[in-house]
């Protein structure tokens, strides 16, 4: 929440500790190989993290601009590529590896 600020990535919904709390998303969906770090984490308002699933970030951002949501892509993308830093630094992690190399293309910020 410090590093993002405090709105959901997907719709930019405002979090408050009451109606609309935050959750946390992962960038690379566990079951593709994501870690559990907080490099992979990005702020998402519930109904956001739930109705992405395990969809890939491009694909589900589509989605959400196409109900006229606005995605903070750009957040996103530099997510990604301090997940990417982390990765290098750390090592392994060879799912998610190419998992965010086409996230970013698909992305195409
Ligand atoms: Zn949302």
């Amino acid at each position: 929440m410090e590093r993002d600020g405090a709105a959901c990535v997907w719709c930019g919904s405002p979090f408050d500790d009451r109606l609309n709390t935050a959750t946390t998303e992962h960038l690379v969906p566990r079951i593709k190989g994501g870690p559990s770090w907080v490099e992979n984490e990005v702020a998402a308002c519930r109904r956001c993290n739930s109705a992405r699933g395990h969809r890939g970030l491009g694909e589900f951002a589509d989605e959400c601009e196409g109900l006229g949501r606005e995605v903070d892509r750009e957040r996103i993308v530099r997510c990604l590529h301090a997940l990417s830093a982390a990765i290098a630094e750390q090592g392994g992690q060879r799912r998610a590896r190419p998992y965010i190399a086409t996230q970013l293309r698909r992305l195409d910020v």
